[in-house]
């Protein structure tokens, strides 16, 4: 199984810091035409994300758990399906081995699903999520964001430019 596993905050939705209603939560532009992209060349989609908004007591288990599923719903009606969404609740003080670029949330999807991460991707728009991809050895990382990212396979100033690049040299992303 080839896995695509996606940051969320700023990757899924526009990060506005410690999004935690269905008010603030905006989806990326183009964000569905990307993850069907990857849908369509076979990818399992996951979702690894740090809350630490609830470690820090600023919003509840309960409330990520709302939006969670409102979100899913969302991304069903667009016909797209996330798997699984994995999320560490600690703050960093917490020193947990959950979140990233700690590697706890991909070990803990490797125990249920046969991914081969030699043939998986990471995408994030933080320093820890390419971190993540390394330390776990997925094979290839996306970083979002201004500048490049020297250690990321590819670098995009936003989901639409990766978007418009995966759609037309679709064969980086066919193995
Ligand atoms: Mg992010
Ligand atoms: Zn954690």
């Amino acid at each position: 199984m080839k896995a695509l596993f996606l940051d969320r905050d700023g990757i899924i939705n526009r990060d506005y810091g410690y999004v935690s209603t269905i008010e603030e939560f905006a989806f990326t532009e183009d964000i569905f035409e990307f993850l069907t992209l990857f849908a369509d060349q076979g990818y399992t989609l996951f979702i690894v994300t740090n809350q630490s908004g609830i470690g820090r007591g600023y919003y509840s288990e309960d409330d990520f758990t709302i939006l969670t599923q409102w979100m899913l719903t969302r991304l069903e009606e667009e016909g797209i399906s996330i798997t699984e969404v994995y999320y560490c609740p600690h703050a960093p003080e917490a020193n947990c081995n959950c979140r990233k670029p700690s590697i706890g949330m991909i070990t803990q999807a490797l125990e249920t699903y046969p991914i081969d991460l030699a043939s998986s991707w990471m995408i994030g728009d933080k320093e820890s999520d390419i971190k993540l991809g390394t330390n776990a050895k997925i094979a290839n990382t996306v970083f979002i964001g201004k500048s490049p990212h020297l250690n990321a396979s590819f670098s995009f100033v936003s989901i639409s430019e990766a978007k418009i690049y995966f759609e037309s040299n679709k064969e980086k992303i066919h193995g």
